[in-house]
This record gives structure tokens, sequence and C-alpha cells, in this order.
């Protein structure tokens, strides 16, 4: 994990010469062009932040945090997502279940960084001439680039789209109805039983684990909103199935002690485990979606009839902006590979961080937002000669939700119980953190 001092000024390259790389394409509005005349590659990095243009790509957890401490030190940036707004996708599942909760799962991204984010998909980086390439043939210019295109992943989990907020609010809220069936007479659940599947995690992670629980968890019925309002009722006329490929629940670095207590809540909110089960017929089943009648098959034989199946198998990094510039740089799994300061292998003036991020622990909102700082410090630290600062993965911190009132996890390799969880997590779901760091106020 060999680092390298000097941000861009390491690549022994000349910075590509105003409007280069934009030849024959738009210029976007308000985006500044690194003035190349100070900003010779291979001598000493200017000081002056006129020479300097961040890129960062993909405006999740690692994303935001970034472009917030840039925008602080007045470094000149631009954010580019393919949504218009940062989806906080801990809480997505509560917006699955609960009406009116979505909205405050999606924050404007202009708001906050106004002509500093330009909604676009990258479908390119052009190392050679150092610009971003956007679907549409619109390049943007950079002399410093944060890959943070984090993961997809299953919808209601996930929500990777190139889409407006309202479109996505609305999508969330089609999916509360999927799972309450309205009929004439009021609000009322009609379905008789719903499946989380989980079918092994892609990443060898704790997302599908997480997913399935918190799909379990939300359909469980804790939506203080709920027309039916108690959990009781929920859970009386709503049978939860959690189908699992392995013989325990969650993530396989939690305490065994963490892991049977998440077992034990749910089975206390009376879903049904399906342990060491694989489903056979996932193809033919419709997602996401109420049906009448669904059944679902697993490799035991055991067969489910159910009304609402939601997939909550795992994420898959999403590469796709950066695939073919760093085909040789990828772990197997399309995550990058960086070494101590975050570089991507290689690359001095180019960083990786959050999911997309080849780093041995596990994929977190909460660590985007450490390798946000160390980026960030890096490229700082970089233009002004200083020593590069190193990322330490810390010691495992898990707190798992299971509804608002309830959950378990671990801190620091201790065992944290139901109070403190319900506290620190499952009430807001950190929500109001993502709100604040994007200086807006929730509706
Ligand atoms: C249901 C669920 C619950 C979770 N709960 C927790 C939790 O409680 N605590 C925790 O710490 N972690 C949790 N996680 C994990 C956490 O959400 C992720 O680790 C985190 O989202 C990673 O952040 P990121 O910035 O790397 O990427 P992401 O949040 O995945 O964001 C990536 C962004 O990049 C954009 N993007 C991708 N490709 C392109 C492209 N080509 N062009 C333009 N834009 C692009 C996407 O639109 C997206 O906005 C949970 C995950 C899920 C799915």
């Amino acid at each position: 994990m060999g680092g390298t001092r000097g941000g861009a000024a390491g690549l022994g390259q000349r910075w590509a010469r105003p409007g280069q790389g934009l030849r024959g394409r738009r210029k976007t509005r308000g985006q500044r062009q690194p003035n190349s005349t100070q900003f010779e590659m291979g001598s000493q990095v200017s000081v002056d932040t006129g020479a300097v243009h961040v890129v960062i790509v993909g405006g999740g957890f690692g994303g935001i945090a970034a472009a917030s401490q840039l925008q602080a030190q007045n470094i000149p940036f631009m954010l580019v997502d393919m949504k218009d707004s940062f989806h906080h996708n801990v809480a997505a599942l509560r917006a699955s279940v609960e009406s009116g909760f979505a909205k405050k799962t999606f924050i404007s991204y202009s708001v906050t960084f106004r002509d500093n984010f330009r909604q676009g998909k990258v479908i390119g980086i052009d190392l050679k001439n150092h610009t971003v390439l956007l679907q549409g043939g619109e390049a943007l210019p950079f002399s410093h680039l944060i890959l943070a295109t984090g993961s997809t992943g299953p919808f209601p989990g996930k929500f990777n789209e190139v889409s407006c907020q309202e479109a996505a609010i609305q999508a969330y809220e089609d999916m509360v109805k999927q799972v309450r069936h309205t009929d004439g007479c009021g609000a009322v659940w009609a379905g008789q039983s719903a499946v989380a599947l989980e079918q092994g995690d892609y990443l060898g992670g704790p997302h599908g684990c997480q997913n399935s629980l918190r799909s379990a968890e939300s359909l469980g019925g804790e939506t203080q909103d709920s027309p039916l309002n108690t959990c009781v009722v929920c859970l009386c006329l709503f049978q939860v199935t959690l189908i699992h490929s392995k013989v325990q629940l969650a993530d396989k670095e939690l305490l065994p002690s963490v892991r049977q207590e998440v077992k034990e809540i749910l089975l206390r909110k009376g879903v049904q485990l399906l342990l060491s089960e694989r489903v056979s017929n996932l193809e033919e089943l419709p997602l996401s979606e109420f049906r009448d009648y669904i059944k679902v098959q697993t490799d035991k034989g055991t067969e489910v009839a159910t009304n609402l199946v939601i997939l909550c198998n795992g994420i898959k990094i999403n590469s796709s902006a950066y695939h073919s510039a760093f085909e040789n740089r990828l772990a197997s799994n399309g995550a990058l590979k960086v070494n101590e300061f975050l570089q991507v292998e290689g690359y001095s003036n180019i960083y990786a961080i959050g999911d997309c991020a080849d780093i041995k622990e596990p994929k977190m909102a909460y660590h985007a937002g450490l390798h946000a700082n160390i980026a960030v410090a890096n490229i700082v630290n970089s233009m002004k000669q200083r020593p590069l600062k190193a990322y330490k993965p810390g010691a495992l911190t898990f707190l798992l939700s299971l509804g608002r009132n309830d959950g378990v996890g671990q801190i620091s390799g201790y065992y944290v119980g139901r109070l403190m969880v319900r506290l620190a997590k499952s009430r807001d779901l950190f929500i109001s953190t993502s709100w604040k760091t994007m200086r807006q106020s929730p509706p």
C-alpha cells in the first residue's frame, strides 16, 4: 500500500490546456476551468486553488461529505450524480412501509451545492485528458478526482436510477401502497403474508442480511403512522417470512450474541424464519408487487404462499463509471484498489471512497464519511506539500435497527442492547445527520 505524495504533481503529465477536454462540448454553467499555466505536472503543486478543480463522481454518503468539506474550504469542485438529490438509503426500507416518510430520505443537491452540482450519468474517465465523461457527450475537467459511485442493489433497499426527486419519492409511496392494500372502506392490511428473500450476498458483506432484516422488521409493522396504529395489530394480520440461505442471520463479523439476539427479536415480532434454505424459483417471482397469490419455492422443497416478495439479496459495487479506465486496478468485485491514502493505485490525484473503494471493512455509510475526510485532507495536504494522512479501518461498530423501538448491535467489539440502539439509531435512522451535512432542514 505504498502512497504517493504531491497530488496531481506526481503524474508527470501536463494539465489539460484551458478548453482541452471540452472541445466541441458545452461548458457547464458555473464550472471553473483549472488554470493550466500555474500547474505544471511533474513539478511542485501550486497552493493556488485556482489550479485545482476537484470532480466528485457520486453523491452518496461519501460524495456529499467530500463536497461539503471542499465547499467549506472554498476549494473549487463539481459534484456529479445521476440523480438530482441525495438518497439516505439507510432509511429506504422505512420509507417503503410508512406513508409520507420517503420525502425525508431525498435531499436536493442543488439547494446545497448550487452551481457546483451537475446532474448527469458518468460513462467514463479520460485519464489522458483528465476529464470525466458524461452521457450526452459533455466532459468535465479535473485536477483531482474522487470516485464515490457506491453500489447498486434491488429496490427498495437501493434506488439507483437516473431520476428526479419527485419521481423517486413517488416510487417509495407506490411501494407503501403495495405493502398496504387500500379498499373503498379505508386502509387495511390486505396482505396475508410477505416474503423477504435473502439469497446470499454478492459482496460477502453485511447488506444482504441487513436488508432482509430491515425488510422483515419494517413489514413486521412498527410503522407509527400506520392507519392501524400498533405493531401488534399489524403482526396479527400480516405474516412476514424471511428466507435466508445461511444458518445464522446478520453479518458474520458480528458477535454470536448479537446475531442470536437479532433472531430472537424477529421471532418475538412474529417473523417466520426459513434458515438454510435458498429460493429456487426466483426468476419467476414478481418483485415488490402485490399479487393475490405468489408461490415461493425453496431448494429444500418448502413452499410459501404469499402476496408480496421483497428481494434483499445484497449489493453490487457500481463500477460502470470507471470500469474501462481502471480495468487493471479493480478487485474481483469491481471495487477500486486503493493505497493507504485512498489514492487509486498508481494515481496520486485520483481517490476512491465509500463502497466502491476496495478496503477490508464492511461497506457502511459511516465508513464512506470517514473516507471522504481522508480524501479531502489529502487533496489539501498535497496542495500544501504536507505529508498525506493514512486511513486505518477501526473497530467494528454496527447498530441493527429492528423497528423504531427495537434493535441490537455492537460497539468496538462489545454487545449493545435495545435501549442504546433505539436512542442512537432506530428512531431517526441518522436522517437528521444527512440533513445537517446538506445544511438543510428536513420537511
Ligand atoms: C437498506 C440499507 C440500509 C443500510 N443501513 C446502513 C446503516 O444503518 N449504517 C451504515 O453505516 N450503512 C448502512 N448501509 C450501507 C450504506 O448505505 C452504504 O455503505 C453507503 O450508501 C455507501 O455510500 P457511498 O457514498 O459509497 O455510495 P452510495 O450511497 O451507493 O452512493 C453512490 C452515488 O453514486 C451515484 N452514481 C453511481 N454511479 C454513477 C454514475 N455512473 N454517474 C453518476 N452518478 C453515479 C449514485 O446515484 C449514488 O447517488 C445500508 C445500505 C442499505 C442498502
